[in-house]
C-alpha cells in the first residue's frame, strides 16, 4: 500500500439547483422534520493526506467550508457552468488570502467561457480583488478522457449529456461522480467500468429534460453495475424516507456531509496544465 494514497470524498452539498428547502422555506414533498432532506447545493470536497480538492462552487460554498473546515484548496474542478455550480466562485479571493498563493481551477472551454462570463473581473489581469493576498486565480482547460494531476490527486474528466450543454464526470481511483446528466454515451460509459461507488444524478421522480430521474438511475445502476451507488442532485420531490425505501441494498440517497473514501497510486508524473486563454467575452 507504500504507493497508495488514501482519497477522502464528503458530499458537502447533495441538493438540486435550489437545494432543500427552496429559499422561501418550500420543502416540496420532503418531510421538513427528517435532517437528511435539508440539502445545500451540490459540491463535494476530496481530501488527501496534503491536498484539498472541491467539485463545484454552489451558492453555499461559503457555509460548507465553515462547517468541512476547508482553508486551502489545491484545485477546483467544474462540472459545468450552470449558476447552482459557480455561484461560489465570488467566495474564492478568500481562499487565497488564506493560503497566500495561487488556486487553480480547471474545467472544460466550454464552461470557462460560461463562468468568464458571469465572472469577468476573475479573468482580468488588470484587475486585483482586496482579498487576492499574494495569490491569483488560475483558469485551466481540462480535455475528457485525459488524466490529470491535481495537487497529488490524478482525476480522469469524462463528456457527459446535460440536456442543452455537456457537463464533466469525474473519476478518481474506482469512486466516479456524475452530477447534472441526462444521457452518457456508449464511448464515455467506458469511464465508468469496475467503480466500487457511483455518485449519480437523480434530481427527482419525473422524467427532466436535462436530468437524471429515479427510474434512469436504477436502470443505468443496473447498466453499470458499480458496488455502491449514491444518488445526488437531489430536490424538494425526492423524500428521504419515502424514496429510500424504494431503493435496491446497494443504491442509496446521498445526504450532506456523508463520506466515502479510495485509495489511488500515487501519481508519478503530470501532464503540464493547458492555460485558458480567456476570450473577448
Ligand atoms: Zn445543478
Ligand atoms: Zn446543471
Amino acid at each position: 500500500m507504500k504507493d497508495k494514497q488514501k482519497i477522502i470524498f464528503t458530499i458537502m452539498g447533495c441538493g438540486s439547483a435550489y437545494g432543500v428547502p427552496t429559499a422561501g422555506n418550500g420543502w416540496g414533498i420532503c418531510d421538513p422534520n427528517h435532517p437528511a432532506n435539508r440539502r445545500l447545493a451540490s459540491s463535494v470536497v476530496l481530501r488527501s493526506e496534503t491536498d484539498t480538492i472541491i467539485i463545484d462552487l454552489g451558492p453555499d460554498f461559503r457555509q460548507q467550508t465553515c462547517t468541512h473546515n476547508v482553508r486551502e484548496i489545491s484545485g477546483v474542478l467544474f462540472t459545468h457552468s450552470h449558476a447552482d455550480h459557480i455561484t461560489g466562485i465570488f467566495e474564492l479571493p478568500m481562499f487565497t488570502q488564506w493560503q497566500r498563493g495561487d488556486i487553480h481551477c480547471f474545467a472544460t472551454p466550454e464552461t470557462l467561457v460560461g463562468i468568464q462570463k458571469r465572472f469577468h473581473y476573475l479573468f482580468d489581469p488588470n484587475i486585483t480583488v482586496y482579498h487576492y493576498g499574494g495569490g491569483r486565480i488560475l483558469w485551466h482547460e481540462i480535455e475528457y478522457g485525459q488524466e490529470m494531476v491535481v495537487g497529488d490527486m490524478p482525476i480522469l474528466p469524462f463528456q457527459q449529456d446535460h440536456g442543452f450543454m455537456s457537463s464533466t464526470g469525474f473519476r478518481v481511483g474506482d469512486i466516479a461522480y456524475s452530477t447534472d446528466v441526462k444521457k452518457i454515451d456508449e464511448a464515455n460509459k467506458a469511464f465508468l467500468k469496475d467503480l466500487k461507488i457511483w455518485v449519480l444524478d437523480c434530481n427527482g421522480i419525473e422524467v427532466s429534460p436535462v436530468h437524471n430521474h429515479l427510474d434512469q438511475a436504477l436502470a443505468w445502476i443496473e447498466e453499470i453495475k458499480p458496488e455502491r451507488a449514491i444518488l445526488t442532485h437531489l430536490s424538494e420531490t425526492v423524500d428521504y424516507v419515502t424514496t429510500s425505501k424504494k431503493l435496491p441494498p446497494n443504491v442509496e440517497l446521498a445526504v450532506d456531509g456523508m463520506s466515502f473514501e479510495t485509495f489511488v497510486q500515487r501519481p508519478t508524473c503530470r501532464r503540464p496544465l493547458r492555460q485558458y486563454s480567456p476570450s473577448n467575452i
